[in-house]
């Protein structure tokens, strides 16, 4: 067996020409997403205006366990993929454990995170579609820059709602935006109908969200040649980053690798159902015994906390109702909380994994969550993305509890990105002032309350 290297990479002709769908290989499928008004489940035709019509067969595929990544997207994916898998050498060392500890880190492209994946993917779509342009909303920020980064590249107008208490405090990620040709508009805005009217209802709001993906998608529905995309929660979203997945299972059949634990940090799902795919569809399979650990912010617990319900994916109540862990629709994270991870739902295929038990979940406050995004940047030398540090926290403890019992287990967690734009986050936690919030039965009471009435 070949000796593993720090990093582990992966020559061209060994990257998967395939992306891995998991709904192909779930003994039980996901209930499928309602139509808003007649509660029927929705129909190709339902979904068409708002999304490229090749994405909606994709959503609905549940059938092909393996879909060919298209040539010309391939060219695009040659110039980012493979992320590396890092054994994480220097983080055993330090933890004194046993466990054998990898990172598969999708942060090396510009925009920072593996959201560039699936980006690229949607961008592609559109352009073989003949769209010319595309309106999606962001909030950190990662999703519109990776957006930005694959518009410029096949030539596609880009319109982005950004939340604009992140417009404003994050004005470098907009300039990343603007210079790869994307327009940022600050959100709510004046721009639309229901921008104009959250502003009069709320003047002075920061805006969040649920609200700018209302914005965006009333625009792609307006537009001529124009559509709307999301850069998580979907399962074609999952499908495309299940690229990670597929590169992870392919660099550890080279060097032997088995894992015992895989972790990722779910927001909206995609990262962590992107790296687990092709490990969980084996698992199904009764192939392996691999633990599955989704790991969420304790101020916004959808699936440690959450209710199996149908909700709407936004605060507008537009969208098609998606059976998911979800803290309601009306939910409204602290605004404390650093970074992404902040959605009030989850991907309904992590969901229905989780409810079937094939996935754990557990949650960390962020003041955890820092601390140990420090330890890792000091001896691995990358500095994590706050969303990431999530996986980092539970894999360290995960590593912790392998040398309390003398274990030796492996270990694999997603580090989903960087943490270059969220210095903020940073600051706050060297200089002291960085506070934790978990919400109370009550808060989440609320959230629950604003669920639309359907099972
Ligand atoms: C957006 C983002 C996440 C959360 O999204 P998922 O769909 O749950 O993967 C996690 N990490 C990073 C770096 C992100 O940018």
């Amino acid at each position: 067996m070949n000796k593993i290297p720090y990093r582990i990479t992966l020559e061209e002709k060994e990257l998967p020409r395939y992306w891995y769908n998991l709904k192909a290989v779930m003994k039980e499928l996901p209930p499928p997403p309602l139509h808003p008004a007649t509660l029927k489940p929705c129909t190709p035709e339902d979904l068409k205006p708002v999304f490229c019509e090749e994405l909606v067969k994709q959503e609905m595929n549940t059938t092909d366990k393996y879909i060919e990544i298209p040539e010309k997207l391939f060219d695009f994916y040659r110039m980012i993929r493979p992320s590396p898998l890092i054994r994480a050498y220097n983080l055993e060392k330090v933890l004194d454990t046993p466990a054998e500890i990898y990172y598969k880190f999708e942060g090396t492209n510009t925009s920072g995170s593996h959201k560039l994946n699936t980006a690229a993917a949607q961008v592609y779509y559109a352009k073989e579609a003949g769209i010319t342009s595309l309106t999606t909303e962001t909030g950190a920020g990662q999703w519109g820059t990776a957006m930005a980064m694959a518009c410029a590249y096949y030539g596609i107008d880009l319109i982005v709602y950004m939340v604009k208490v992140s417009a404003e405090q994050k004005p470098y990620r907009k300039a990343v935006i603007e210079t790869y040709g994307g327009k940022v508009i600050p959100s709510p805005s004046n721009t639309t109908e229901v921008g104009r009217k959250i502003l009069e209802e709320n003047p002075g709001t920061g805006g969040s969200l649920g609200c700018a993906i209302s914005e965006a998608i009333e625009v792609a529905l307006k537009t001529k040649n124009c559509r709307y995309v999301l850069g998580s929660v979907l399962d074609h979203v999952l499908l495309h980053q299940s690229i990670i997945g597929e590169e992870t299972r392919i660099a550890c059949e080279k060097y032997g690798i088995e894992p015992d634990i895989i972790i990722g940090c779910a927001g909206g799902g995609s990262n962590l159902g992107g790296l687990i795919a092709p490990f969980i569809g084996d698992r199904i399979a009764g192939k392996n015994k691999i633990r599955f650990i989704s790991v969420e912010p304790a101020s916004c617990p959808s699936l440690t906390r959450g209710k199996y319900a149908y909700d709407f994916g936004d605060t507008g109540k537009t969208t098609p109702l998606l059976k998911m862990y979800t803290l309601g629709s009306g939910f409204i994270p602290s605004p404390n909380h650093a970074g992404g991870l902040r959605y009030h739902g989850m991907s309904p295929i992590i969901s229905k994994l989780y409810h079937d038990g094939y996935i754990e979940a557990c949650s960390y406050e962020q003041s955890k969550v820092f601390e140990a995004a420090v330890s890792f940047a000091r001896c691995e030398g990358i500095l994590p993305a706050p969303e990431s540090s999530h996986a980092v926290r539970a894999a360290i403890d995960e590593a912790l509890k392998c040398k309390e019992a003398g274990e030796k287990k492996t270990i694999i967690f997603g580090l989903s990105g960087t943490g270059y734009f969220d210095l903020t986050a940073y600051m706050s936690y060297n200089n002291g002032t960085m506070t934790d919030y978990i919400p109370t039965d009550e808060d989440l009471e609320k959230g629950f309350a604003s669920l639309p009435k359907v099972d």
